[in-house]
């Protein structure tokens, strides 16, 4: 199999000088080769982009809206197979593709494309004249992406940027090269302008070009803060706008007055989803006192049921990480954990047999592993791991858990599990993150804006406040008077 770039409309391989091989991360066999994108590729994507753009930006707001409608429908009519696609490329559980990633990826589309036709300016009655704005799109965008949610980022991405009437480029982390694909396929056939939404493939080189290109208007990245920093910097040379969705070591707090079996569940959701691999995974998880060992009891119990294995299987809970050199750096951290005097309570080991006792070695395969006797200093505690390791830490009192949340350069999420109403809103109001969650974790609704404070970002996705993101505002003055000249 090949995996394309897809410009102006069609699957084309590019100029084809240089591929690798794109590997099924449950057992290590080669799924297809991927064709590196190069200058000449680039420049086509964005003069296609260019076009599609001019086109595209004529169109009312409902006209959008209803392409992106129609492209929902048209995902969801896919589900199965995409959902195929994304747990062979990532290795993530079927069970997870289906009930998440491509109806999240819908739901944006679905999101937007209502909103389409609602994206307005304001009127503003003036002295003998009148002034209104106008929201109008950037152009040609460019959207990056991690490996961990492909088909999601990238429709997290395209689906405001295409409602405002912006065209975009997008770029699938190099691992992941499959569904974005399917995405751009969906518009075409929803009957967008070819070029609206082309994918280039390629490794970070690739991403460097869209950053420079002087006639790419927007950078929207999910990745890690290293490449989130190399990004807004590349993008500073142009002035480019960016939104940057980046990585975190966030905070879960449970007090004393939490229910414990609502809190030990959002934990493994916190933790254990995808392998781990969550950009706002509460890893730091802060368990008062009180309740520490019963809490503990009770999570090692549920972690250690959880069924890791073959993530083609609908009872699989837990599939295989990305790659082996990411296996390997997540066994290095649990070495660290351990030589740094943490108590490794159960996991962190390659398994050989899955829940039905398949042979599981050939892939990339951890089982979900938990901390205690840490102490706040400790590697494991402070560096994203982006894998189904987590730190449980004791604590006193409220002031000092804020403290310690906080003693962080990151700031994607928080969450707190307590049954007291105020202690609730006056802990989250005090927590130094974007994305927080009272008595739950990791729900991620298209309504409600998602992205981090601090080193982990900037910008938002979904909600209304992308729609700022893909827009910039012109403001117009309209006299009804004389004009009052001193000359
Ligand atoms: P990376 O930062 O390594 O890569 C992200 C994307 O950027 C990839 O497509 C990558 O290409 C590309 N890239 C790498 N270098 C450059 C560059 N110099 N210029 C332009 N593009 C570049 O992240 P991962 O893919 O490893 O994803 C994991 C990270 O993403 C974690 O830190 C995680 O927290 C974060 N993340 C954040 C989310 C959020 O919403 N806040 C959600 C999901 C993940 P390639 O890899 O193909 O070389």
């Amino acid at each position: 199999m090949v995996y394309s770039q897809f410009v102006d409309g069609v699957l084309t391989t590019g100029s084809k000088r240089e591929s690798w091989l794109n590997y099924n991360p449950a057992n290590n066999n080669p799924l297809g080769e991927v064709f590196q994108a190069n200058d000449q590729d680039i420049e086509a994507a964005v003069n296609s982009s260019e076009k599609a753009f001019h086109i595209w930006r004529t169109k009312t707001g409902a006209e959008r809206g209803r392409v992106l409608l129609k492209a929902a429908d048209i995902l969801r009519s896919r589900l199965e197979k995409i959902a195929s696609l994304e747990t062979q490329d990532v290795g993530k559980p079927i069970s997870e593709s289906l009930a998440v990633d491509i109806s999240s990826a819908a739901d944006a589309m679905e999101y937007f494309g209502g909103m389409a036709a609602g994206i307005h300016g304001e009127f503003f009655d003036l002295k003998n004249a009148f002034g209104y704005t106008r929201p109008e799109p950037l152009g040609v965008c460019a959207g990056i992406g991690a490996w961990n949610y492909p088909i999601q980022i990238a429709a997290w991405k395209a689906a405001p940027a295409l409602a405002c009437g912006n065209s975009m480029i997008f770029k699938p982390s190099e691992l992941t090269p499959a569904t974005a694909l399917e995405l751009a396929k969906a518009f075409m056939e929803a009957g967008a302008p070819p070029g609206l939404f082309n994918v280039v493939q390629g490794d970070g080189r690739v991403g460097g070009m869209l950053v420079n290109h002087p006639r790419i208007a927007k950078i929207s990245l999910t990745g890690s803060v290293s490449t989130g920093k190399k990004i807004f910097a590349g993008a500073a040379a142009h002035l480019k706008r960016v939104t940057l969705e980046l990585g975190g070591k966030s905070p879960l707090i449970v007090f004393e007055d939490a229910d414990i079996h609502n809190a030990v569940s959002a934990t493994l959701l916190a933790n254990f989803y995808s392998q781990g691999e969550v950009c706002s995974n509460g890893t730091r998880v802060f368990v008062h006192r009180q309740i520490f060992d019963s809490f503990l009891m009770k999570l090692k119990d549920r972690t250690e049921k959880i069924r890791v294995g073959d993530p083609a299987d609908p009872d699989t809970q837990m599939g295989a990480l990305i790659s082996k050199a990411h296996m390997e750096k997540i066994i290095r951290f649990i070495e660290s954990g351990k030589s740094s005097g943490a108590t490794l309570v159960t996991g962190g080991f390659r398994p050989e047999k899955d829940f039905k006792g398949r042979d599981i070695t050939s892939g990339n395969f951890l089982t979900p592993a938990i901390f205690t006797d840490c102490d706040d200093s400790m590697e494991i505690c402070k560096e994203e791991i982006f894998g189904p390791v987590l730190s449980i830490l004791c604590f006193d009192s409220e002031e000092e858990v804020i403290e310690r949340a906080n003693n962080t350069s990151f700031g994607l999420a928080a969450g707190v599990f307590t049954n007291d109403i105020k202690r609730g809103h006056r802990v989250i109001h005090q927590l130094q993150a974007g994305t927080c969650w009272i008595n739950n974790y990791n729900i991620t609704p298209i309504e409600l804006p998602f992205g981090g404070n601090k080193q982990s970002g900037q910008g938002r996705e979904n909600s209304l406040a992308a729609i700022q993101h893909y827009t910039q505002l012109k403001s117009v003055y309209v006299e009804l008077g004389d004009v009052e000249s001193p000359y």
